[in-house]
């Protein structure tokens, strides 16, 4: 019988794991994935941006994580020697209406207390040759790093501290009873007190496997990118981002300095036809089957029908693409975009048709499930794992459930969570 077993060893599962094990020195904890090894899906195929907190509704989970995790991520990376670089982004406005919503940024910067500088057109030519624009906003904490590398030194510091992780091991089946919960993987039958589960694109599916009706399912979102070669490596010395459309936050590509030196363009968001579906024509009918017959997902696609036209004729055609870059960054040709793999978001949707944009949680009497962990929580996944242990010692305190007394105080909790006891 394990104390605790977790369910994904993306950043946010081994980030939980680590933090557990922290707080619970003696007890027997398991973190299983389905995949051969760590960080196999979001969290290895992102942009890998330490993100400053730019857009986030002030007093949201979503800006108090990411503010702490910017801080926190480049700490641990500090502590266990990972690279990064504290490059800075620059938003760059190219027209009166972009002009218009970096106001409105400027001011969700300052309520969100963020250091930022405020760039007239030619100040933007002087800190970045090849950008146009009619002005930006300079945000110096903003940076970059291989996710991968810390989700792997988490689950080293997990490993030494006594836990166990068991790759390959997708969970099929759970049970809960009122006194554990049963998991079955294809050849084994597991057993534990409490159950958490981070299991990213799959969040639906395993809160289903408990016997819950989610309000919510998984639609997935394709984020594609190109690589620029070598000879651009020096194009741009900051991320350099568009101004998005506050309806539509998650448009728009931008330009990426990466950790290894090389620049990246993207991503987009095309709708994926299958959830793990990191090529164009990866397809699922189950994941295909699951989309159409969820309502929620349905009305987003109707009600976002031209976006998502646009983004789609974007994917497939790269002129469309191109013109989005040069915007900003007119010297970028269309020969100078090279294929680069893309990543797919588990993007949360509500059945009446909404993109769920802060974190979700459910929580069941003996299980803590993430539901909707959106970017930028790979940045905020440290902040986010101290919440969910802190949030599972209230549970086991509520419902009795003794496990020795926890090491650590964590964070306050906020209280956001849905109940199904
Ligand atoms: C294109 C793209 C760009 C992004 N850019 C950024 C960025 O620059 N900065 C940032 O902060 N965030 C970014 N994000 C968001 C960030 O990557 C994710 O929010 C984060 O990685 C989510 O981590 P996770 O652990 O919840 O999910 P995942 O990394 O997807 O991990 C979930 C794990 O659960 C496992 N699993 C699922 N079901 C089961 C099962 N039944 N049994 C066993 N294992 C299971 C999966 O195999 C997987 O390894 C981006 C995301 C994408 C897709």
């Amino acid at each position: 019988m394990y104390d605790f077993i977790i369910i994904g060893g993306g950043i946010v599962g081994m980030s939980t794991a680590m933090q557990l094990i922290q707080d619970y020195p003696d007890a027997k904890i398991l973190l299983l994935e389905k995949e051969a090894g760590l960080a196999m899906h979001q969290t290895g195929h992102n942009s890998g941006v330490i993100h400053a907190g730019v857009y986030y509704t002030p007093g949201s989970l979503k800006a108090r994580f990411c503010l702490e995790g910017n801080k926190a991520t480049k700490a641990f990376c500090d502590k266990h020697g990972i690279p990064y670089d504290e490059c800075g982004k620059l938003l760059v406005a190219t027209n009166a209406l972009e002009m218009e919503r970096m106001r409105a940024l400027w001011e969700r910067t300052a309520a969100n207390g963020i250091k930022r500088e405020w760039l007239t057109g030619t100040e933007l030519r002087e800190r970045e040759r090849n950008i146009v624009g009619l002005g930006g906003i300079f945000v110096p904490s903003s940076g970059i790093v291989n996710y991968a590398l810390v989700t792997a030194a988490m689950g080293r510091e997990f490993e030494t501290a006594g836990g166990e992780i068991r790759y390959k091991s997708e969970v099929l089946a759970i049970d809960e009873h009122s006194d554990e919960v049963v998991l079955r993987t294809g050849d084994q039958e597991l057993h534990a007190r409490f159950l958490i589960t981070c299991s990213g694109l799959m969040a639906d599916r395993v809160v289903r496997m408990l016997g819950i009706k989610p309000n919510f399912d998984i639609c997935p979102f394709r984020g594609e990118y190109y690589l620029l070669p070598k000879q651009h490596n020096q194009i741009v010395n900051h991320l350099i981002y568009p101004i998005p459309d506050p309806a539509m936050p998650f448009l728009g590509v931008h330009l990426t300095r990466m950790i290894d030196g090389t620049v990246t363009v993207g991503p987009n968001a095309v709708l994926a036809m299958k959830r793990e579906g990191y090529r164009k024509i990866d397809f699922s009918l189950t994941d295909m089957f699951d989309m159409l017959a969820s309502p929620g997902i349905l009305k987003v696609l109707k009600s976002n029908l031209r976006p998502g036209l646009i983004e789609l004729k974007n994917s497939l055609f790269k002129g469309g693409y191109l013109q989005q870059v040069q915007k900003y960054c007119p010297s970028i040709v269309k020969d100078d975009l090279t294929a680069y793999p893309a990543g797919v978001r588990a993007q949360a949707v509500s059945p009446d048709g909404r993109l769920i944009d802060d974190f979700l949680f459910v929580k069941t009497t003996r299980s803590f499930n993430v539901c909707n962990a959106p970017s930028p929580a790979a940045t905020s996944a440290i902040p986010i794992g101290a919440y969910i242990v802190n949030q599972v010692r209230e549970q086991l305190a509520t419902s009795g459930v003794s496990f020795g007394k926890p090491l650590i105080h964590r964070l306050a909790n906020t209280d956001v969570c849905t109940t199904h006891e």
